[in-house]
């Protein structure tokens, strides 16, 4: 028996059937519509007769039967099977001497083939994202949005919500230890989520500024009156640690040190794991910017003595706007109890307490953004955060290689370089929003410098792209400086 639903029939399925015909007369085990309708959620373009009369005209087929989802033993034995023959994305509950496995055939299934040829997909135009977030998303990512109307206080949503809490968390730390707290909102809510909830009144916290990100933490802890000391770095080369540890040093009821990991003006990668060191040593909660890392470089957030990490769902992840969240070490959500929240929508432990309570998140989250971003994290599990990261370094190469041959210089050094998102120094006789335009029409979207000493535009790799995008990307770039030149 192969069972199989074949609502679409691809040449995969010709290829499984050709293989088990080797071992003797096959019979499909052809998955009912209501089971479809029940398993997968949709009713299938072909009705099971349609479906049966394709696979009975394929030479290797003997007969077509109706199954469940599922195949059990009761199913072999009613048809008198020796053999279920199965891709190697096997889940059935047959004994190991009666399967045979092979493995699928790569790059094609029902699934992507429906939503390939989905009219709501091929409407909509791939654009090329360059800027550091949103990403680029993949069709499968922008379709899982479509979902059926839903209330989000329903209890399977909660279940939604959880899982992909869960999920966020098992990224970067143990999920028994470490929780994530979602919100509805762009990633600035999750970093100013922070810092208005977790330092007490008489404490202090250092901030780590060299660049706009690290200066952004410092302006929203001035608006929310925190006694802070801003440690200023250089934007383009490695902070002084010693000096930092100085500083530290000097500062009385200092219990807090917040930093940003890849500081998405320049590309700088700062250093976490001699951070993470420091905080250990003076007995400090650290609290990391991940935004443009999370996703993509690995982090582990015991190891590096990380309390709170603030990330979002549009960067590495690959997802929709609208969802940033919080992972927190559950030890350091417990402490919460006994300090004053100073933001009301935006309270850390008041959301962390009543997701708990309730799964739910207090006000109306972004219920098809989550939908989207559920899709996405499955993308991401099964790509992996390390491959991903390969895929975004090999794409980062093929940038550096081509500027260098254009002539073109970009700010802050491999070394010390995230290899997700780079300045790179623009002629001055060019226009940013010249140059923009000039992309914009041709699909490809690129994104100013924040640095004032230079005169920079950037470019982020990061997103459902790869290096193919980033020679289309060059080949562009050459016509255009081509055009200036001339
Ligand atoms: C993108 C980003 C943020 C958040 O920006 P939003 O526009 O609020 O999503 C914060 N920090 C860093 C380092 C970022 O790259």
């Amino acid at each position: 028996m192969v069972d199989m639903s074949a609502t679409i029939i691809h040449h995969g399925h010709i290829r499984l059937l050709k293989k088990a015909f080797e071992y003797g007369d096959i019979i499909v085990g052809l998955t009912t519509d209501q089971e479809i309708i029940n398993v997968k959620g949709y009713k299938p373009e072909l009705d099971y007769d349609s479906r049966k009369e394709i696979l009975e005209s394929i030479k290797y087929v003997l007969q077509v039967v109706p199954t469940s989802w599922k195949i059990n033993n009761s199913i072999l034995e009613k048809y008198k099977i020796d053999y279920l023959v199965h891709g190697d994305d096997n889940f059935n509950k047959i004994k190991r001497d009666k399967l045979l496995i092979f493995p699928r055939t790569e790059g094609v299934s029902s699934s992507e083939l429906r939503i390939k040829s989905s009219d709501i997909v091929n409407k909509v135009k791939r654009n090329i994202l360059l800027n550091p977030g949103p990403a680029t998303t993949t069709d499968t990512v922008k379709l899982a949005q479509i979902v059926p109307d839903i209330c989000p206080r329903e209890k399977e949503f909660g279940l939604i919500l959880n899982e992909i809490s869960e999920d966020l968390t098992s990224f970067v730390a143990d999920k028994d230890n470490y929780s994530t707290i979602l919100f509805g909102a762009s990633g600035t809510a999750a970093i100013e989520s922070i810092l208005s909830s977790v330092l007490p009144k008489k404490n202090k916290i250092i901030i780590v500024n060299n660049g706009s990100y690290g200066d952004r933490m410092c302006k929203i802890a001035s608006r929310y009156n925190l006694s802070y000391v801003e440690f200023k770095s250089s934007k383009i080369s490695a902070i002084d640690v010693l000096k930092l540890e100085e500083t530290i040093k000097t500062i009385k009821n200092i219990s807090h040190i917040a930093l940003v990991h890849n500081e998405t003006t320049t590309g700088l990668l700062n250093d976490i794991e001699e951070i993470g060191t420091l905080a250990k040593k003076y007995k400090l909660e650290l609290i990391l910017d991940a935004m443009s890392s999370y996703g993509a470089i690995p982090i582990n957030m015991e190891d590096l003595n990380i309390s709170y990490l603030a990330a979002s769902s549009n960067k590495n992840l690959q997802g929709l706007p609208g969802v940033s969240f919080v992972i927190a070490k559950n030890d350091s959500l417990k402490n919460l109890k006994n300090v004053q929240q100073l933001s009301y929508y935006l309270s850390l432990k008041e959301q962390y307490d009543y997701f708990k309570a309730n799964l739910q998140t207090r006000f109306t989250p972004p219920v098809q953004t989550l939908y989207a971003l559920k899709q996405a994290i499955i993308e991401a599990k099964t790509e992996s955060i390390e491959k991903r990261y390969d895929r975004y370094k090999k794409s980062w190469r093929t940038l550096i290689e081509g500027i260098n041959k254009l002539g073109l210089k970009y700010i802050v050094d491999k070394k010390t370089h995230s290899k997700i998102i780079t300045a790179i120094n623009l002629p001055d006789h060019i226009k940013f929003q010249e140059l923009h335009d000039y992309f914009y029409l041709r699909g490809i979207t690129i994104y100013p410098g924040k640095i004032d000493e230079f005169n920079t535009f950037r470019i982020a790799n990061i997103g459902a792209i790869n290096y193919n995008d980033i020679n289309e990307f060059l080949f562009h770039l050459n016509s255009f400086l081509i055009l200036k030149f001339k």
